[in-house]
């Protein structure tokens, strides 16, 4: 968001002073009624019942800050900005209104490639500009130079994010010898030709090594997302939203622009904080994340889990819906096979089903279900789950010892016992649901694949589990008619 403003401001003309003292202060004002609009929003997105206010208010705040940039005085001609403004709206509205909600994260990579792009040709773009009048000094050097690295790696890092998530790129990690090291000199080269950069920002070289290295940022965006497992894109995305953030507020510096400082900084502190908080709540460091090839082979090799002699129950949908229909608690536990078959609605509906035979539905959600934060929260709350029946892991993990059946829907590593009994588990020490505690547990899925981490879960074993086989919307269907008939 914060690029766009970036690219608006860097035309540059002058007019008449008294009209440009009016217009300066209704720029200004307009930049702090944004930013406080920005900081309200990201208040409303740390509870789901105000997300989408603060969604709203965002956007106004992103409104109000492109409309203070417009009038600023300093714009040369309004053609090419109302071009692009009518075709970014278009872009944008056809994105929103298309695109599925499972393809959220690839969206969002995408978002970034494209931000990061304005933000670095801002940057080259002043870079390009100065000349003996506007001579560019080392402070300044420092924020176009921070802006143009940090802005290149995001580019291609956030296109091949997308390009996994969407598969246009294998999403197996893709691994060689040597690799984390040179990824690491790589950067580092680079980061060396930024301090020469600041240290003599008008050498005779430094036209040459500012292109380099922007060249240089934009091979390392390809490099360090190649070892990074699809599945953990999410991670990715939201640390390459940080980037952008912090290329943005860079640009602010640079054009003495306070909003873009701002929002920038408001951007990169919280990909970065989202970031960490999806690590921990994988129970994985921030350096496993990005160097550690999860998702591959190698950690479905790691488990110790031996299913030799071991049963699976299946179940009818008959059956199934008996258990459902008489049971006290239901506790539901959404994952990503769920956002899968996007069987939202028919969970919404077998769970009123059950409410007015006067059973009690819950729903357990826990922080890495699905494949991006808040994944589940949102679906369910397209299906008008109300919100007070969602539960964090934390809050609901003791109640599962009462229910009468845990409802797993395309969820697997998020309820996989591993985590807790088994030391060599690849996911060991992550937390997760109890399910496993509940008096009988029924799960939807179609085979006996494994889920992200690849690991096979103990829980389908375990004698007080049944499988109802198949994709979670039509066993979801035949549930409700099932139930109304039991
Ligand atoms: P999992 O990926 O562990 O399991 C998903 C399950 O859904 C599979 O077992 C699959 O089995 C089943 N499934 C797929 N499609 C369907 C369908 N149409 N109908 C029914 N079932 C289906 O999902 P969880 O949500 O349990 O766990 C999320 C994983 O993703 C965790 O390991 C987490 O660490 C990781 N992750 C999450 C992030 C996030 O932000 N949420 C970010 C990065 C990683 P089958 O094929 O047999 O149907």
């Amino acid at each position: 968001m914060t690029h766009a403003i970036a690219a608006l401001l860097l035309a540059n003309t002058t007019a008449p002073a008294d009209a440009i003292s009016m217009r300066v202060f209704l720029t200004q004002a307009s930049y702090l009624a944004a930013s406080v609009l920005f900081i309200l929003g990201l208040k409303g997105l740390t509870r789901p019942d105000k997300a989408r206010r603060g969604m709203q208010l965002a956007a106004l705040g992103m409104l109000v800050a492109v409309i203070g940039t417009l009038i600023d005085a300093e714009i040369i001609t309004y053609g090419w900005i109302i071009a692009g403004m009518v075709l970014g709206s278009a872009i944008g509205a056809a994105i929103s209104i298309w695109m599925p909600m499972t393809a959220v994260p690839q969206r969002t990579a995408i978002s970034h490639a494209f931000g990061a792009l304005a933000a670095t040709m801002v940057g080259i773009a002043h870079f390009h500009e100065a000349d003996p009048t506007h001579a560019i000094g080392s402070v300044e050097m420092a924020a176009l130079g921070f802006e143009v690295l940090f802005g290149s790696l995001t580019i291609t890092g956030s296109f091949m994010a997308f390009g996994k998530l969407q598969g246009f790129v294998p999403s197996q990690p893709i691994t060689y010898k040597g690799q984390n090291a040179s990824n690491i000199s790589l950067f580092v080269i680079a980061f060396f030709m930024f301090v020469a950069l600041v240290a003599a920002p008008d050498s005779s070289y430094s036209a040459a090594l500012f292109y380099l290295m922007v060249v240089i940022g934009l091979a390392v965006g390809v490099l360090i997302v190649l070892p990074i497992g699809g599945a953990d894109m999410p991670v990715v995305i939201s640390l390459l939203n940080s980037y952008a953030g912090l290329a943005s507020s860079a640009t602010g510096f640079a054009l003495h622009n306070s909003v873009l400082i701002i929002a920038g900084a408001l951007d990169g502190a919280s990909g970065f904080l989202l970031s960490i908080l999806m690590s921990k709540a994988m129970n994985r460091s921030f350096a496993n994340v990005l160097f550690g090839a999860f998702g591959g082979g190698d950690a479905a090799a790691g488990t110790s889990v031996s299913t030799e002699g071991l049963t699976v129950h299946s179940i009818s949908v008959d059956d199934a819906a008996l258990q459902l229909a008489y049971a006290r608690l239901v506790i539901v536990v959404p994952g990503y096979g769920m956002a899968v078959a996007q069987a939202q609605h028919q969970v919404r509906e077998l769970a009123e089903l059950i409410e007015k035979r006067g059973g009690e539905v819950k729903y357990a959600i826990h922080p890495v279900a699905g494949r991006m934060p808040g994944h589940m929260n949102v679906l369910l709350a397209e299906a008008n789950v109300p919100y007070d029946r969602l539960y964090d892991m934390e809050d609901i993990n003791r109640e599962f010892a009462r229910a009468d059946v845990a409802l797993i829907i395309g969820a697997n590593d998020v309820v996989n016992p591993a985590a807790r009994n088994d030391p060599s588990s690849p996911i060991h020490g992550m937390p997760i649901l109890n399910a496993d505690q509940a008096q009988r547990i029924i799960v939807l899925k179609r085979s006996m694949n494994p889920g992200f981490s690849g690991i096979e879960n103990e829980l389908f074993y375990n004698p007080k589990t049944s499988l109802l086989f198949g994709d979670a919307k039509s066993s979801l269907t035949q549930l409700v008619s099932a139930v109304k008939n039991a």
